[in-house]
């Protein structure tokens, strides 16, 4: 028997239970990659898998844990060798696929992208599944036709993880950045990644007009519910949000006012079944336009022990920017 250090999720009397185990490597799942597990990070829904607050995982035992960086031990997928550094997020992992909290997976190559030059493992997890996606969400908005010249961008739970990767990007593509935050005293942090102007969530967190004076040319939110209803309603006259996130609700109690008045537009965006050409241009561009030192700001790191806690700080919205979890 071969095994691994890994956290296990299991059905428990009550919802599920979590804990630090040895993994048979025979009971890991089909797969034509064996990658060697070097960091892997916490993200909202690894919160949520977790502590059991919502039904993320859809197979038991679970692995969690939604992404990695790793180093390819063995392979029968042509495009990859070992040796290969690569960059997995998403495609079920951590939620029907056994994850990241591990020091190894077996994963379809297919889904895995080969580490881009100019980023290291440890840099390739600070941008992890939140940064892909906040990369997604600028991708979009600029293949709507939004551009800096139109007007302010904002951006929702800014001092979360998408949010702080989001503040950062729009910023190196030149916009005027809002970040809107329910943490005041992270103001200075929020101006160091690339906030121009800060603004308090309440503003935004409580039910509100059908439409409302035009305040941004583009938005992109990981919140949700009236947040979200409201930043459509203040988007201005063609603007467009791209929405990827649910930190308040899932629901989003709007009108279609701002889209049949204004011509306001609603991307909407996932990360976990986005086509592999588009991952590979996305990660290129996150490996050109992130700002290093951002980078650096915006990350904590953390020894594989620590998970359990820091996924309980997540879902209670206290964990600031990036976590890279150390796994080898
Ligand atoms: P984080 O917890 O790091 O960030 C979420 C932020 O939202 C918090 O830091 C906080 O920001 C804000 N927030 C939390 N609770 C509330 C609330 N009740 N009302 C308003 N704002 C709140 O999570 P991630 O950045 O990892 O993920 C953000 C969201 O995006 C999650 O819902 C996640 O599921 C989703 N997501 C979706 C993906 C996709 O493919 N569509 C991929 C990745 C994430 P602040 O303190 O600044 O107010």
């Amino acid at each position: 028997m071969s095994t691994f250090s890994a956290i296990r999720i299991d059905k428990a009397d009550k919802g599920t239970s979590a804990a630090y185990t040895d993994f048979d490597e025979a009971d890991l799942m089909d797969g034509d990659v064996m990658v060697r597990i070097a960091y892997s990070t916490v993200n909202y829904k690894d919160g949520l898998a977790i502590t059991g607050k919502s039904p993320v995982v859809r197979r038991f035992p679970m692995i969690p844990g939604i992404d990695f960086s790793g180093v390819v031990e063995s392979s029968t997928n042509p495009s990859f060798k070992p040796g290969d550094s690569v960059v997995m997020t998403g495609w079920g992992m951590g939620e029907t696929h056994l994850g990241a909290y591990a020091q190894k997976a077996r994963v379809k190559g297919d889904w895995l992208v080969p580490l881009p030059p100019g980023l290291s493992l440890s840099d390739a997890m600070t941008v992890g599944t939140a940064g892909f996606t906040a990369m997604l969400c600028l991708q979009a908005l600029e293949a709507h036709g939004c551009k800096p010249s139109d007007g302010p961008a904002i951006v929702t739970g800014a001092a979360g993880g998408v949010g702080s990767v989001a503040v950062s990007l729009l910023k190196k593509a030149g916009w005027h950045v809002i970040a809107s935050t329910g943490r005041p005293e992270e103001a200075d942090y929020l101006k160091a990644i690339g906030a121009d102007e800060i603004i308090d969530r309440k503003e935004l967190s409580e039910p509100g007009r059908p439409l409302g004076k035009e305040r941004w040319a583009a938005g992109i939110d990981t919140v949700g519910s009236h947040t979200l209803a409201n930043l459509i309603a203040q988007t201005k006259y063609a603007g467009a949000v791209a929405a990827c996130g649910l930190a308040q609700g899932m629901d989003l109690p709007s009108s279609v006012a701002p889209f049949i008045l204004r011509g306001v537009c609603l991307l909407g965006i996932d990360s976990v079944m986005c086509p592999k050409d588009k991952r590979i241009t996305a990660w290129a561009r996150l490996a050109r336009d992130l700002d290093k030192s951002a980078l650096a700001a915006m990350t904590t790191h953390v020894p594989f022990n620590e998970v359990m806690n820091v996924a309980r700080d997540i879902v209670e919205g206290k964990v600031r920017g990036r976590v890279v979890v150390d796994i080898g």
